[in-house]
């Protein structure tokens, strides 16, 4: 709230500063519309946390995560964005202005871009967390090509499991799909794309128990559920597909949202309601990249842009 205790107003408000947001900040700086991010708890978003990213263009050597997002960030203060280090709590789309309240201040905005992202679902034990970038991964395209010959472990069975495996085959020596059940879930297309493919193995009824930590990822420990025996098994990188969740709590019940929790956008980036956009991972359960969000992001603004135009706002 301002001194007179009354919302501050901005034209374009952006919930998110991931590559969908920072992206979409630049393209709304750039029209003058002095933008204001909300950074959320993860300043720069899921990329942030890798140490290279290699298939984001104009970076012939790759560039860490964390630099990319730094350069992300600097781009869009340079033309007139205010970052800000808060979180939204509460948005109220009843009224235009649309309201959101963080835990520091209450915003009214012309337009809002939803960028709030997804994060992958994890196995939740040891060794995980502090192995990531070390050998464990969520995403065979980002992540495929630094496994070359190498023998890689995949947990899951469902589709986005087989595909991200088909595609490691491309890269890896072995791939070896750790399931818990003693089927796979998957459409039988990809099943028997799986089954066919001599560079892909199964281990059946088994979940995965700890990763031992280190410098880079050297075995798992693998458990079957149905024995309780337990045992070691080598690797070289362990890629986790067991689910993604998008960050869409806050909009539950007040954005048409698809089964799995996205936010059901049309091909312009809005969302149910005429001057809200959702842009990046929170909108999209296919791509998941960088430059995908990227390019949502810009989508959603200059459509934003367009709208405050129209609307003489
Ligand atoms: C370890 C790792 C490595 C990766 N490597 C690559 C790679 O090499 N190449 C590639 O193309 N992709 C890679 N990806 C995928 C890529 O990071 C994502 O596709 C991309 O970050 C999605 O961008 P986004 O802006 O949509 O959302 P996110 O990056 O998920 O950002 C979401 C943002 O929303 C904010 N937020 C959430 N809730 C709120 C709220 N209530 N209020 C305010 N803010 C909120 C968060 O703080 C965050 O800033 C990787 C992902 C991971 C996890």
């Amino acid at each position: 709230m301002t001194e007179e205790n009354t919302p501050r107003h901005v034209k374009i408000l952006i919930i998110g500063s991931g590559p969908a947001g920072l992206t979409a900040a630049l393209y709304a700086a750039r029209a003058n519309l002095a933008p204001v991010v909300l950074t959320g708890m993860d300043l720069g978003g899921q990329v942030s946390k890798t140490h290279a990213v290699e298939n984001y263009p104009g970076f012939p050597d790759g560039i860490s995560g964390e630099g990319l997002v730094k350069d992300f960030n600097d781009q869009a203060i340079r033309f007139g964005t205010e970052i800000i280090f808060d979180v939204a709590t509460e948005v109220d789309f009843s009224a235009r202005p649309f309201k959101v309240t963080t835990y520091g201040e209450e915003f009214t905005a012309d337009t809002l871009i939803i960028t709030t992202g997804a994060a992958a679902v994890t196995l939740n034990i040891p060794g995980e967390e502090e192995m990531i970038g070390r050998g464990v991964s969520y995403c065979a395209t980002c992540d495929g090509h630094f496994f070359k010959d190498m023998e890689v472990v995949v947990v899951g069975g469902g589709d986005s499991a087989l595909e991200e495996a088909l595609y490691l085959t491309h890269h890896a020596s072995k791939v070896t799909i750790i399931h818990r059940r003693d089927e796979l879930r998957a459409g039988s297309i990809l099943k028997q794309r799986a089954e066919e493919n001599d560079k892909i193995h199964f281990i059946w009824d088994s979940v995965l128990t700890n990763i031992p930590e280190g410098e880079k990822v050297e075995s798992v420990k693998v458990k079957n559920v149905k024995t309780g025996e337990e045992s070691d098994l080598s690797t070289e990188g362990v890629f986790i597909f067991i689910g993604h969740t998008p960050n869409t709590e806050l909009f539950e019940g007040k954005l048409t949202l698809d089964a799995q929790g996205y936010i059901v956008v049309d091909h312009l980036m809005q969302a149910q309601i005429e001057g809200v956009y959702a842009a990046g991972e929170v909108a999209d359960p296919h791509f998941r990249q960088v430059i995908t969000s990227a390019g949502m992001g810009a989508g959603a603004a200059i459509q934003a842009i367009r709208y405050i135009e129209e609307k003489g706002l």
